[in-house]
């Protein structure tokens, strides 16, 4: 899962940037609105938190073009202690949730794994599909009720496929997830990973849709 972080205050950015990359999310970091507004308008996120206050794009410029192209993407909104009046406009600008500084980090994971959840049209906190469990928030799999240990990345992989079950994502849609901006992405990292899936799970859990990409089957078709 790759989020979008805006915070133009260098501290709180550095510390939103961490404990996000600690929950398992790939953050790419912008610290105005012009470059949050252009990064929006080319890259593919889960979800993004915007700070109000930034240079040359105000977060609710930011928020507002966004919902203007149409983009269902989940954007959580952080805003000062006093300004119940920024928290009003950027819920009625399209926001999703909010946050008030100072808050705590592992509130703003729980509130991301929510909205991430909603907005794929999913329900319940645990992902189900092929006999195969996952629960994001403990970052934890089961497969016939046994527990499996799996890396971040690969973690990330099976997420986005089970998050999207019934739908066939690209390669590039997959590596989108797991990569923030800038970052190298190693070559065949997602065949590799899932390579590795089907071996700890089964192999045919994660079917390979040729030159299209990778699909998990909704329970619902099995
Ligand atoms: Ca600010």
């Amino acid at each position: 899962m790759r989020i979008l972080v805006v915070e133009d205050d260098a501290l709180l950015g550095d510390a939103l940037q961490a404990g996000l990359k600690q929950a398992g999310y790939a953050v790419d970091w912008m610290k105005d609105g012009a470059a949050a507004d252009h990064a929006l308008g080319t890259e593919t996120y889960a979800a993004a938190v915007l700070d109000l206050g930034l240079p040359r794009m105000s977060g609710l410029e930011v928020l507002r073009r966004l919902r203007s192209r149409k983009v269902p993407l989940p954007v959580l909104i952080l805003t000062a202690m006093d300004s119940v009046d920024d928290r009003i406009k950027g819920l009625d600008a399209g926001a999703d949730d909010y946050l008030v500084k100072p808050f705590d980090m592992g509130e703003l994971a729980a509130r991301l794994r929510a909205l991430i959840r909603r907005a794929s049209g999913k329900a319940t906190a645990a992902l189900q599909a092929g006999g195969v469990e996952l629960e994001p928030a403990a970052h934890r799999v089961l497969y016939r009720g046994q527990a499996i240990d799996l890396p971040a990345k690969e973690f990330a992989v099976l997420h986005a496929l089970m998050l999207n079950a019934g739908k066939v994502l690209s390669r590039a849609q997959i590596e989108e997830q797991l990569y923030a901006w800038g970052e190298e992405v190693e070559s065949n990292a997602v065949e590799v990973h899932i390579h590795h899936l089907r071996r700890k799970l089964f192999p045919e859990l994660i079917a390979t849709i040729r030159g299209v990409g990778y699909l998990i089957p909704d329970d619902k078709n099995i």
